[in-house]
């Protein structure tokens, strides 16, 4: 069987920098990457890459920011008052909020972002918006673990049910 439309897919893959080499992330034996093929959700280039492999078969491929998550915007990088970060006795958050950590926020209409913190003064907080990965040209290399037709009803769904998808 091998990897097109409406098969689930199970994938061990380290991500690494491409320029650096240095490692992003990696899957292990008992978490793998399962996703249903062709339903987006992942990279486009991702799912060209792996596109007619089939159980066994290793992979190796590069791909750029701009392919990936995007380049990095200086208009994502935003100053916020530092009473935002202040609680109802006047104490500042610090034990989340500080230069590196990546911080849940919403914006004016609901939607949930995450932010890392650039640099803190005594008035403001500087946050980096961008996603983590933007601006840096990414390298997979793993090999196919299992590929399977999906059921009806998860092709239904959009996504994978069992053990390591949506269990409902
Ligand atoms: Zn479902």
């Amino acid at each position: 069987m091998t990897i097109e439309s409406n098969m689930v897919v199970t994938l061990n893959y380290k991500l690494s920098n491409h320029t650096t080499g240095e490692k992003i992330e990696e899957t292990t034996p008992e978490n793998p990457m399962v996703f249903l093929y062709g339903v987006g959700g992942i990279i486009p280039e991702f799912e060209q890459n792996i596109q007619g492999k089939k159980v066994g078969d290793t992979f190796a491929f590069s791909i750029e920011s701009s392919n990936a998550y995007g380049v990095s915007s200086p208009e994502q990088i935003v100053k916020i008052p530092v009473s935002v970060f202040v609680d109802e006795s006047g104490k500042f958050n610090e034990e989340h909020i500080f230069v590196g950590a990546l911080v849940p926020m919403s914006d004016n209409e609901g939607n949930h972002l995450r932010g890392t913190v650039l640099s803190i003064t005594a008035e403001e907080v500087e946050m980096d918006f961008n996603h983590p990965l933007a601006g840096i040209d990414l390298k997979f290399e793993g090999s196919v673990a299992d590929v399977r037709p999906a059921t009806q009803e998860e092709i239904d769904h959009g996504h994978v049910h069992g053990p390591h998808g949506h269990q409902h």
